[in-house]
């Protein structure tokens, strides 16, 4: 009975148009050209609908066009896929890249039309030639193009209002390429002229990519999180352990993260503006802002963005466990304990004025510094840094930022206060955590501090508006990373 009626919804969800309603289709009489389609699958009911609704006449080509025709609105004509391709000059082939040979029987009618591949593989470089490659060579009488394969069925629908809006398209014909690239525009994404049908893998191995400028961000930032846990765990629960015997394990799952967090995010933030500090010296010492930068600081230039937003994530966690800590259980026993203790030993007043002040600074300096990252973070979203001109976008991210990073450095120092002092925080003769993240902090900000000495300022002000030490510029051989520029001061997030 179930699936019955569940049949039947499906079959009226299938009719459906993707796009608004069939009368909102049925107003647009902006009448351009014909454009073909073959198959019928979700693309292409997704492709004709938005089409249709821009103004295009839409003709689907189906092998089997009294089946699918239910699939399309009225308004879309379905018929075979020989009918379809007489009536019109170009053509989108939403058949999957296995199913191309079978249409060799087309070739014929395919002759002198512009073919439009919108297909995508499930790997990458899973083939050796591009699917726009291997078209072409299947249909040497036609013209192909590539284009609209970084755009999903899901986006064709809402492409105005959500998802990807770039339509990435190339071609070895200039006018086919122009006709795609006005039609794109027309259905309200952004073409975005990538040259020759070359590129068409490039093109193709786009939507298969896994956040590719995240992978070394994520993997530092993963790696730092399991040294310094495993660094936290053998002071705070493998000491208390061995030299006393105190079974400290309950504080794996919630405190040893909570320690642990807020020295990855330190790190992840010293990082985002180290490399700014590195090709300040760089330039200084060559002289000149026209000679490369090794590669590997252009690539870490480049993920300055991905390290400080996986920095504000991380001091973020850091904030809502250190909320959590006196929910705990753990939390209620041990200041029962104190309580207990205190009346035992007849002391009426537990109020450290130091350990008070010491508090006080350190959670104000905390509160401002993720008050700070959340700005920069913020800003770093491409709708906000889109509305912003760029010398505030490059205030907010460099000296915001170097201040975020003074007052993160000050919120570390304030919670290790005089501890660093005590050797009884030296287990196993192990320096407190809290000790060892402010070393690159404390560098970056020396080294920014000596940077901004009026002499040395200066100088860099002048290189980098074209000043060289030997007054010629040169240009180095060296591998293919990019020219330095003034950006690289800019520690920006974005
Ligand atoms: P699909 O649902 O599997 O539809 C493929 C269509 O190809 C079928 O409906 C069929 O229509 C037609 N076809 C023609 N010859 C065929 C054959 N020999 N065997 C099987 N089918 C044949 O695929 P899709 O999701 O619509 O994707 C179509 C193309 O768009 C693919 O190349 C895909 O990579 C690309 N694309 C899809 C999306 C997406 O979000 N779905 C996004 C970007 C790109 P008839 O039976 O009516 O002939």
């Amino acid at each position: 009975m179930r699936s019955v009626w569940m049949q039947k919804m499906a079959k009226k969800e299938m009719i459906k148009p993707l796009l608004g309603n069939e009368s909102e289709i049925h107003h647009c009489d902006l009448q351009k050209i014909d454009v073909g389609i073959l198959g019928t699958g979700d693309f292409a009911r997704s492709l004709a609908a938005r089409l249709a609704c821009s103004g295009y006449g839409v003709i689907v080509g189906s092998r089997h066009p009294k089946r699918t025709a239910a699939l399309f609105p009225t308004v879309n004509e379905v018929t075979s896929q020989r009918e379809a391709i007489g009536k019109v000059n170009i053509i989108f082939v939403a058949v999957n890249h296995e199913h191309y040979s079978t249409l060799s029987d087309l070739k014929d009618v395919l002759t002198g039309k512009i073919l439009v591949d919108v297909s995508n593989n499930m790997e990458i470089n899973v083939y050796e030639e591009s699917n726009a490659e291997h078209l072409a060579s299947l249909f040497p009488e036609c013209t192909i193009v590539k284009a609209f394969n970084v755009i999903s069925a899901w986006a064709l629908q809402f492409g105005a209002r959500d998802g990807n809006k770039q339509v990435l398209i190339c071609s070895d014909s200039q006018e086919a390429k122009c006709v795609v690239t006005e039609m794109a525009r027309n259905m309200g994404f952004i073409p975005v002229d990538m040259g020759s049908l070359s590129t068409a893998k490039e093109i193709e191995n786009l939507p298969l990519r896994l956040f590719p400028s995240w992978k070394t961000p994520v993997l530092l930032a993963l790696g730092l999180f399991i040294g310094f846990y495993i660094y936290n765990f053998i002071i705070s629960v493998i000491h208390p352990y061995v030299v006393k015997g105190q079974n400290k394990f309950y504080k794996i799952p919630i405190e040893l993260v909570n320690v642990t967090l807020p020295c990855v995010a330190f790190v992840m933030l010293s990082l985002v503006y180290l490399p700014g500090v590195l090709a300040a010296i760089f330039q200084l010492r060559n002289g000149t802002k026209y000679k490369r930068f090794p590669r590997w600081l252009d690539q870490w230039l480049q993920q300055r963005k991905q390290l400080g937003l996986l920095s504000f994530f991380c001091a973020t966690l850091h904030a809502i466990y250190s909320l959590s800590l006196p929910m705990r259980r753990s939390a209620h026993y041990k200041l029962l304990s104190e309580a207990f203790n205190q009346v035992k030993n007849e002391r009426e007043n537990a109020w450290v004025e130091e350990e008070v002040w010491r508090m006080e600074i350190y959670l104000f300096f905390g509160i401002l510094g993720i008050g700070m990252l959340s700005l920069l973070a913020v800003t770093s979203l491409p709708s906000v840094a889109g509305s912003l001109n760029w010398r505030e976008f490059s205030f907010i991210q460099s000296r915001f930022g170097s201040a975020a990073l003074v007052i993160s450095t000050l919120h570390t120092l304030t919670f290790g206060w005089s501890k660093a002092f005590d050797s009884a925080q030296y287990k196993f003769y192990l320096p407190p955590p809290f000790t060892i993240v402010l070393i690159v902090p404390c560098m970056v900000l020396v080294a920014k501090v000596y940077l901004f000495l009026p002499f040395v300022n200066r100088k860099l002000t002048r290189i980098r508006h074209g000043w060289e030490a030997n007054r010629q510029v040169k240009f180095c051989e060296d591998g293919d990373s990019q020219f330095s520029n003034d950006h690289a001061e800019n520690t920006s997030i974005v």
